[in-house]
């Protein structure tokens, strides 16, 4: 590939895999040849996670063949560090064993390796762990954040979870910002849809959520700016050999 990466990376990811991000978001970009990283933990697939449902192995094997990437994302969705201070080999087994589960599963192979929860809730111990097992891993923040080109450590990636309260010029600002500077943006989608849902945690909306019609603007817009769309595991591959 050729210097094209120069000019900044994006790349769309979705955590936990629920069904209507599925439906409205994943199969939108399916239509358009746009590849994104869906993290999924293993135990919950075809359930119901924090009250809403998640892909059944039909769908995740859809996602597979459209050529999207399936990243490990626990098997259980715990608190990995709280966790591993009660238990360290309960968290360390949840880091292994769902990349052992997913591609029995799906008969495909899992590289990528995503934290559950926020950044604050890893540990430089455990992100050793997943380095044993995973090509990369990836840490999620509440805020815009960028990962440098060159990439220093794929075992720290650090990606941007959208929230409802980011407005699309807010967000399509930050796509400029890692064209401009020459950044890697992964964004973290969690529910995209029609209709919001209350959170598992407060009585209140999910605050994870953006509108389908949102998304789309915003997908149109990465396409109107010509800036370089991969997966975790393809900008990862590209960065680590240049
Ligand atoms: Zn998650």
């Amino acid at each position: 590939m050729p210097d094209s990466h120069k000019k900044g990376i994006i790349t769309i990811a979705f955590d936990d895999a629920y069904q209507d991000t599925y439906i409205h978001a994943i199969r939108y970009l399916t239509g358009l040849n746009i590849k994104s990283t869906v993290a999924v933990p293993s135990s919950f697939i075809g359930n119901i996670f924090e009250n809403r449902r998640i892909v059944g192995l039909r769908e995740l094997k859809d996602i597979i063949d459209s050529g999207h990437e399936i990243a490990s994302h626990t098997i259980s969705h715990p608190n990995l560090l709280s966790l591993s201070s009660k238990d360290r080999k309960a968290a360390i087994y949840e880091i292994e064993k769902s990349k052992k589960e997913l591609q029995g599963l799906l008969s495909c192979r899992v590289e990528s390796f995503v934290f559950p929860y926020i950044k604050k809730n890893q540990s430089r111990a455990l992100r050793l762990k997943a380095e044993a097992h995973y090509k990369s891993a990836r840490i999620t923040r509440n805020l815009p954040c960028f990962n440098k080109i060159p990439l220093k450590d794929p075992y720290s990636i650090e990606g941007f979870s959208v929230m409802k309260k980011h407005s699309l010029s807010y967000l399509n600002r930050q796509i400029d910002l890692a064209g401009k500077k020459h950044l890697w943006l992964m964004e973290v989608f969690h529910l995209v849809g029609k209709k919001n849902t209350l959170s598992a945690h407060r009585p209140k909306p999910y605050r994870y959520f953006m509108h389908i019609d949102d998304f789309r603007k915003h997908v149109q817009y990465i396409i109107s700016k010509n800036i370089l769309v991969l997966t975790q595991k393809e900008a990862v591959k590209i960065l680590s050999t240049n």
